[in-house]
């Protein structure tokens, strides 16, 4: 085979085998295929596309192409989930707590982020002591022992991805469905979860900005998921404004935290209860949706998704006692309102934006090797539908330079679209996909 005629073959619309696929991930992860083809066929494959079958190859090629953590010495169906992204998104923080108070074992592999905040990894080791490094066998461990445990991503989790990703990035080959979805589910599949849930986002601080692309985004990774034996639901939800009103990682995790005691924000908790509740259906833990939102506020009401979570940090090295007085954790040098001067309804807030200014105050990396300053970022005060009266705190900013604090409120205050008018309320969850197709909601909070 002669990675020309595969360049040649997508360039002019063909489709491609698996054995021409299998040898282009092989090629390209051993290095005998260079940068410089591997590109070409990318572009070729973002204006012909991918079909159903390629990109199922893709990712079956991409999920092979290094080692496969194997979950099966875990009790019980081991669900993951998985967040296309976005700004103030701190999930699995509280939700693996809340499963994992359920009795369902969650077994999570997460990265670091790059971009407007930390990932997963960045934001609880906002938590002193906390750490991810461990073997496999003491992760499964854990999950046998407390249900939960965070690990970092080994590198060689799927690294055709991995380098292709990073291709894709300075090729302007991303945004291309087969290409992500292929990325994201090659990662999930190679993880050993027996389910998998996919929150994708969908908005102005989504990787899809349109509803439908969402939707064809969610459908095209159950469709892999199932064809790889995973039961996989997608759900899409909003990523129009940020989530909940924390950005940066201290503060994510202190509303994180406040989320599990019940007094988290209302959309933030209400995405954790349903994204929990499907999680135990995907667990056979319930037979109903309705079952599952009634056990996971059960588990928030009686404290146990708190107690979950202490125990989880006291068993990653953290210091727990944070868990009880999380605004103890570590704190930026200084605070300062951001206030508005126009008077009227919260429009929108640009969360790509509001990203974009936390990244300025250091709470995400602009570069693989940039250093992230976890006390750093934003509280919203106000969000899409409040009123605001000139003089009024939008947000406030915890920071630690003035100078990035000044770029900070520049980009925040030009991320609020303030006018008379009360904007329509926007749905939280926009619908779920199933193997069965979509089922189109309209969930407001
Ligand atoms: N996240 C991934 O892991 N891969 C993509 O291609 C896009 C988002």
């Amino acid at each position: 085979m002669v990675m020309v005629d595969l360049i040649l073959k997508k360039r002019n619309g063909g489709t491609l085998t698996k054995e021409e696929i299998n040898f282009f991930i092989k090629g390209y992860t051993e290095g005998s295929i260079p940068d410089y083809q591997a590109a070409a066929l990318l572009m070729s494959i973002y204006f012909q596309k991918m079909d159903e079958e390629e990109t199922a190859f893709l990712t079956e090629a991409m999920m092979k192409s290094g080692s496969t953590v194997d979950l099966s010495e875990i009790d019980g169906i081991k669900v993951d989930k998985h967040s296309t992204g976005g700004v103030g998104d701190k999930t699995t923080i509280a939700l693996g707590a809340m499963v994992a108070a359920c009795g369902v074992p969650v077994a999570k592999m997460s990265g670091r982020g790059l971009g407007h905040t930390g990932g997963t990894i960045d934001k609880l080791e906002a938590i002193p002591g906390f750490s991810v490094e461990m073997t496999i066998q003491q992760f499964i461990q854990s999950v046998n022992d407390i249900k939960l445990a965070v690990v970092g991503q080994t590198h060689d989790l799927a690294p055709a991805d991995k380098k292709l990703y990073a291709l894709r990035d300075v090729t302007g080959t991303v945004d291309n469905l087969s290409l992500i979805a292929g990325s994201i589910m090659s990662k999930k599949l190679a993880a050993g979860a027996d389910a998998i849930l996919l929150d994708v986002k969908t908005g102005s601080g989504a990787f899809m900005k349109k509803l439908e692309d969402s939707f064809d985004l969610a459908q095209e990774m159950v469709k892999i998921g199932h064809r790889m034996n995973r039961d996989t639901i997608g759900i899409v939800t909003d990523m129009d404004q940020p989530l909940g009103n924390a950005v940066g990682n201290r503060l994510e995790v202190i509303e994180a935290i406040d989320t599990l005691k019940g007094k988290g924000p209302k959309d933030f908790t209400k995405l954790c209860i349903h994204l929990g509740a499907y999680m135990l259906l995907l667990a056979k833990k319930v037979s109903t949706i309705e079952g599952g939102i009634e056990k996971i506020e059960a588990v928030i009401h009686s404290g146990e998704a708190l107690q979950a979570f202490k125990t989880f940090v006291d068993r990653q090295g953290g210091d727990s006692s944070f868990v009880d007085k999380p605004e103890a954790l570590p704190a930026a040098q200084g605070t300062c309102p951001v206030i508005g001067t126009e008077s009227g309804y919260v429009q929108a807030i640009d969360a790509q934006l509001v990203g974009l200014s936390a990244l300025s105050l250091g709470a995400g990396r602009a570069t693989k090797e940039s250093t992230i300053d976890l006390a750093v970022g934003i509280i919203l005060h106000k969000k899409v539908g409040d009123f605001v009266n000139p003089g009024e705190s939008l947000a406030t900013i915890h920071y630690n330079d003035s100078v990035k604090r000044d770029e900070a409120i520049e980009k925040l205050l030009n991320s609020f679209k303030i006018s008379a008018e009360k904007p329509k309320e926007r749905p939280l969850i926009f619908g779920v996909v199933t193997k069965d197709g979509i089922k189109k909601l309209d969930q407001k909070f």
